[in-house]
């Protein structure tokens, strides 16, 4: 069993939804497709069919669930980089210009944590989707549970860092 095959049995219900080799991991909901990188898709091991039962799950979110947290995950203030980069301008501007500087750190602030928060919540789920799928068909390694966790805190820097 393959990553591909893994995405492909998990997205076979939804309807408008495919799967196939790209650049890296991630899904793209605009077109419903799961990219999967030539290693996710190719590979036999835990960590390819993990990652790709996560990345499918993002479809299963998308196209199951479809909650008004899956549209906040994927809108522009949390999406783009220019969301941070305006904060820290922002922040900056104040204390050059002594405005008072913590209305608007405090603000920065609460977009920044409420970013990360919408990332990593969205990312969880994903990941509890990915193993339970995986569990029920019988795929689960003993060491899913522990990949699909470090791959979930590896989020934590890039929603940091975005
Ligand atoms: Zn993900």
């Amino acid at each position: 069993m393959t990553g591909l095959k893994i995405a492909q049995r998990m997205i076979r219900l939804l309807p408008g939804v495919t799967a196939g080799v790209g650049t890296c991991d991630w899904y793209e909901p605009r077109i419903r497709h799961v990219h999967l990188s030539p290693r996710t898709a190719r590979g036999e091991d835990m960590r390819a069919l993990a990652c790709a039962a996560h990345e499918a799950a993002h479809a299963v979110q998308h196209v199951r669930l479809h909650g008004i947290s899956f549209r906040v995950w994927q809108s522009w203030p949390v999406q783009s980089p220019l969301v941070p980069l305006g904060l820290f301008s922002a922040t900056l501007a104040a204390v050059a210009m002594k405005w008072h500087p913590w209305p608007v750190a405090i603000f920065a602030a609460c977009v920044a944590l409420g970013r990360v928060a919408a990332v990593m919540l969205m990312e969880w789920e994903a990941s509890t989707i990915a193993l339970g799928w995986l569990k029920l068909h019988g795929f689960e390694h003993p060491d899913s549970a522990h990949y699909l966790r470090r791959l979930w805190r590896s989020y934590l820097w890039i929603a940091i860092g975005l």
